[in-house]
């Protein structure tokens, strides 16, 4: 981001003809579909052709489409892209396969704040984060000869859990660790997994208000779908499969729509309010969607493993609303959500306050 200025850019745009332009995967089709709705014009990144399966899917299928060779080459086109006013809604893909390096110099206003990325991809910095703000997290196993209970091992920037597994003692650890790689070992939690999805406004006052100012939502609930370890048991113990050679693997592949107790909430919004409260001292604040990844123990406590500051795919279920949404407004997206923000953003003048 260095030298660019998000609100200055912003300033020479024509509020009226904003355009939402994200990369063609993850959450697109909800991205542009809740835009739509809010009467923005959507523009998709794609790499090469566009992609033909938006043709089956119409109501979430981008005005228009700007080819790239490589993402990276997005840098090239930032003038381009701000002379068609657009304001770039980040992935999880996005700032994959962009690379956090690029993605940072991206001279395009972004919504949302780009300085949570040093934050959040750095295991060791987002655990100040998120312990600063009062979460309960996995305990970090320093040592690999300290390994006494089941531990996941996870390789640091390996996406959507590639190549993690399971080490109940060194000996396992020192068997399966890749050692060219760096990883990270932690406790392996018991419990249920549970991904809340969460959406700070600064700029409304009403709802669940922050002691900072804005307002807090929480707008749905998901299970990742990891294979091969959600149904690995279908072959029989993650210990009998080692025996036929096969180790568990923890690559999404899907998400399941979930609710969880409703004595849970108050803690659930109490933990996302924390979140952002603490990232307002760190770094400028959190706003616009985030995702709290947790498992609830049997003692019914939440331990979070990892925090997604942007649109989670997990959102993708309730394109038509989820059951906290639907208590909120009729029909409300993530993605539906984002482009309300913008209007709003935009009727107050603030979308340099929202975007970076
Ligand atoms: P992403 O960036 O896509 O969120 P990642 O590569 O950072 O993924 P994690 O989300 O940390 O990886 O972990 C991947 C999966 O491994 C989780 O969805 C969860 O199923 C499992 N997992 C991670 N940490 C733990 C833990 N401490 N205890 C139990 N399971 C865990």
């Amino acid at each position: 981001m260095a030298g660019f200025d998000a609100a200055r850019a912003l300033a020479q745009y024509d509020p009226g003809k904003l355009t939402i332009a994200t990369v063609c995967s993850h959450s697109s089709l909800q991205i542009f579909h809740g835009a739509r709705r809010e009467g923005f014009r959507t523009l998709g990144i794609c790499k090469g052709k566009p992609p033909r399966y938006y043709d089956a899917f119409p109501l979430g299928k981008p005005d228009a489409f700007f080819p790239v060779h490589e993402y990276a080459d997005l840098l090239d086109h930032a003038e381009e892209l701000r002379a068609r006013n657009v304001v770039i809604i980040p992935h999880g893909s996005f700032v994959e396969y962009m690379g956090t390096d690029n993605y940072e110099k991206l001279q395009v206003p972004t919504y949302g704040n780009r300085h949570v990325l040093p934050w959040e991809s750095d295991r060791v910095r987002s655990r100040q984060w998120l312990v600063g703000a009062g979460i309960r997290m996995p305990e970090v196993i320093e040592d690999p000869k300290d390994i006494n209970r089941p531990c996941i091992v996870k390789y640091m920037g390996a996406k959507g859990g590639r190549g993690f597994f399971i080490a109940r003692n060194y000996e396992e650890f020192k068997k399966r660790i890749d050692s060219t790689a760096k990883y990270h070992i932690q406790e392996f939690v018991l419990g249920t997994r549970y991904y809340i999805h969460y959406f700070h406004s600064p700029l409304t006052g009403d709802g669940y208000t922050l002691p900072g100012g804005g307002s807090l939502q929480m707008l749905g609930v998901d299970r990742r779908d990891e294979s091969i370890i959600d149904e690995a048991h279908r072959l029989g113990s993650i210990y009998e499969l080692e025996e036929m050679g096969i180790q568990p693997s923890f690559v999404v592949t899907g998400n399941f729509p979930l609710v969880m107790r409703e004595s849970l909430l108050g803690e659930a919004l109490d933990m996302g309010a924390r979140v952002v409260a603490k990232a307002e001292e760190l770094f400028g604040g959190l706003w616009g969607p985030f995702c709290l990844e947790t498992v609830i123990t049997d003692k019914l406590q939440f331990k979070v493993f990892e925090i997604s500051a942007r649109i989670v795919a997990g959102t993708n279920p309730y394109i038509t609303g989820s059951p906290y949404s639907d208590l909120i407004a009729p029909e409300l997206s993530t993605g539906r959500r984002i482009a309300q923000e913008l209007a709003l953003a935009t009727k107050l003048g603030a979308l340099g306050r929202v975007c970076t």
